[in-house]
């Protein structure tokens, strides 16, 4: 039996807001989206108000959750602060199931960011990491998978998280088509494929969907991810960021408790630029650089394996050196890594004794090498 919208308003009735009223009266709902048993919609509230309203959500969740044939209730809870309202203290507001208030979604106020507004780390995963792009379509995410896959061959338990929320490309690049389960504590259960752990926005809701979302929104979805999903022991989980360095990204890397970020970039120049901003975003809020990696750093012939450095490669090494970070490796642009993601069987795990698996697992080394300390202290 499919869940339809009218039942989840019909739930909502019955839930009332801080004021007393029926939720459905406040004028305070987003969109509901109902797919497959998975309901998904936001609570848009005053950030003064946000705390008042958090037990309104949990209720929500409930009455939701308790509709026959609600597989997962995602509900977050969205503040807004108003012009001329007073500032919103955003840990006072935090909780696990990720109040957002406005006021921690514009960038930090001088140059770094307080230890404080970190969220805490995740219970059993020993070091978060963030892949990251200046701008969409340089290969972050197919990347971030084989990065994934090439610490998985260094014996790491590894975890990807896919915050592409914009544009979610793991259920795609891994050929995963299941949605997760719940375990007995409600929480999602990451599918495992390839030997990792992996979680994407893209499981729940279709692609269209994640699109619209709104920014306070997509840091509630993205906390939830992180926080709602039984990751299990990892030593390293692997976050695909959403591409760009705008306020949504700078709110991702303020509030997820990263121990580094890898900086993927193409030896275009201008590609390099946005690369710099992303350097820049992550120095503002205290996250290491463990370095940039060149993609499509040249092209490599199918056939003849021969090389032609088509794009002037050797930009982001030298940019890397330029700004005192580690140079991590160059990918080639090359066939076999794009039909292999294409077809869901990354190249790591389709050719793994091939020329790209090594420079993966190359690159993996030195990530690794980085966050030793912190695989060692957990
Ligand atoms: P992003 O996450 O930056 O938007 P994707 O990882 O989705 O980028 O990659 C964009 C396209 O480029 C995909 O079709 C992918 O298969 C292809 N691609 C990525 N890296 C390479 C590479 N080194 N060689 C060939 N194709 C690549």
């Amino acid at each position: 039996m499919s869940v339809t919208q009218q039942q989840v308003l019909d739930s909502l009735k019955q839930v009332a807001s801080p004021r007393g009223v029926p939720l459905t009266n406040a004028n305070v709902l987003s969109a509901i989206s109902v797919t497959d048993g998975k309901v998904f919609f936001s609570i848009n509230v005053d950030a003064a108000e946000a705390r008042a309203w958090e037990s309104v959500r949990a209720q929500a969740e409930a009455a939701v959750r308790a509709i026959p044939g609600v597989a997962t209730a995602m509900i977050a809870l969205t503040a807004e602060r108003k012009p001329g309202s007073p500032q919103a203290a955003p840990a006072a507001h935090r909780h696990s199931h990720g109040v957002q208030p406005a006021s921690a979604h514009r960038p930090p106020q001088g140059a770094a960011a307080s230890p404080m507004s970190k969220q805490a780390e995740i219970p059993g995963v020993a070091a978060v990491i963030a892949v990251a792009s200046g701008k969409g379509g340089v290969g972050k995410s197919t990347t971030a998978l084989n990065l994934a896959l090439g610490l998985r061959d260094l014996g790491l338990r590894v975890g990807l998280l896919d915050a592409d929320i914009y544009g979610p490309s793991v259920p795609r690049l891994t050929g995963i088509s299941e949605k997760p389960q719940l375990d007995d504590n409600r929480k999602m259960i990451p599918i495992k494929r390839f030997g990792l752990s992996i979680m994407s926005i893209g499981f729940l809701v279709e692609e269209d969907t994640a699109m619209i979302w709104r920014g306070p929104m997509v840091m509630s979805a993205i906390t939830q991810m992180l926080r709602d999903v039984a990751w299990g022991t990892l030593d390293i989980l692997v976050v695909d960021m959403p591409p760009g360095t705008g306020d949504a990204q700078l709110t991702l890397a303020q509030n997820v408790p990263l121990k580094g970020a890898v900086i993927i970039s193409t030896p275009q120049d201008l590609s390099l630029i946005d690369a710099r901003r992303g350097l820049a975003m992550f120095k503002k809020v205290n996250v290491p650089v463990l370095g940039i990696v060149e993609n499509m750093s040249y092209f490599q012939c199918p056939e003849c394996g021969t090389r032609s450095d088509i794009f002037g490669h050797g930009g982001a090494r030298h940019e890397a050196e330029r700004l005192g970070v580690p140079f991590l490796g160059e990918i080639p642009l090359h066939m076999s890594i794009r039909t292999t993601s294409d077809e869901g069987n990354p190249v790591v795990v389709s050719e793994p004794d091939g020329p790209h698996a090594a420079i993966y697992r190359a690159i993996g080394t030195r990530v690794r090498d980085q966050l030793q300390g912190a695989i060692a202290a957990a």
